[in-house]
């Protein structure tokens, strides 16, 4: 059993690389891969705990797009954690985020609801702050009970608060992680969409504009789901991997390898990956 797609403080979870190579290996998974957005920043620490588990560590990461109007989710995985263009092509993405943060927050004092980049800073363990930041900040300063109440009222994706980042084009993301050696896999592609979306003639487009995988096996995936995503892959010749997108203590119930209970990502599915990397190299 593997999980190719996991968080840690280094962007919005809540665990260091070090605690999740530990948690890989009690889960007795044979490989897991860090996908923290924007950031391999928690990279060097996870690999160095290679020799103290068994659990196969490998690298990726975890961008975020614009498609269709809507936001979409690709991972690098099994990118050169080595390669300086890719490092500094995630700097650029980081800068945007930075932006897009300092903007959030004029709106909320707009909003009434003032608190300073110190306070969100204050939330995060690293320098990559995330909504998940916002709202904790949020929570602590008393305007929302719980986080989760300033996903509903004020930061969530349709409210007044958000301040959409200025987002790359699927087709440059999959270059940058070819470039980097890595495998562009569109992630959970369940969660996109509204009610009705049909996904294949999207899908095609998508690898159409380079994306080689799609995410079949999802931690919050309906049996259904997950049948459909697996044919279409099939159907398209394009890779299948899948993960429990853990963030601890963030996605309460969600476990690393087990999602909330039932997934199970087979070992072949890393094989299958690294055969398309290698072709890749070709
Ligand atoms: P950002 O990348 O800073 O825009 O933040 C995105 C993160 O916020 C996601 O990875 C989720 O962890 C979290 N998030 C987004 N929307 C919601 C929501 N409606 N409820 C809870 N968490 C959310
Ligand atoms: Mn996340
Ligand atoms: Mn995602
Ligand atoms: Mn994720």
């Amino acid at each position: 059993m593997i999980d190719l797609h996991c968080h840690t403080l280094h962007s919005d979870g809540t665990d260091s690389p070090e605690g999740l190579a530990l948690l890989g290996d009690q889960a007795r998974l044979t490989a897991l891969c860090l996908t923290d957005h924007d950031t391999l920043g928690g990279i060097p620490a996870f690999l160095a705990m290679q020799s103290q588990v068994k659990v196969r560590l490998l690298v990726g990461t975890e961008l975020s797009c614009r498609f269709l109007g809507q936001s979409l989710h690709v991972l690098g995985l099994l990118v050169d954690p080595l390669d300086a263009r890719f490092q500094a092509r995630l700097e650029e993405l980081r800068g945007r985020r930075d932006d897009r943060n300092r903007r959030m927050l004029v709106r909320l004092a707009e909003l009434g609801c003032p608190v300073t980049y110190e306070e969100v800073q204050a939330q995060a363990d690293s320098p990559l702050l995330s909504r998940v930041h916002f709202a904790m900040a949020l929570a602590a300063r008393g305007y929302v009970r719980r986080p989760p109440e300033a996903f509903e009222r004020l930061i969530g994706d349709n409210c007044p608060g958000f301040v959409p980042r200025e987002e790359l084009s699927p087709a440059d993301a999959a270059l940058w992680i070819r470039e980097a050696g890595g495998v562009p896999v569109v992630a959970h592609p369940g969660r996109f969409g509204g009610r009705g979306f049909r996904w294949d003639e999207a899908m095609a487009e998508l690898q159409r504009q380079g994306l080689e995988g799609l995410e079949g096996y999802y931690g919050e995936y309906l049996a259904a789901e997950q049948k459909y995503f697996m044919a279409l892959a099939a159907r398209l010749g394009m890779v299948v991997t899948g993960g429990s997108d853990y963030h601890g203590a963030n996605k309460p119930g969600l476990r690393l390898g087990r999602g909330r209970g039932g997934l199970q990502v087979p070992d072949e599915l890393l094989e299958q990956l690294e055969d398309r990397q290698q072709q890749g190299a070709h």
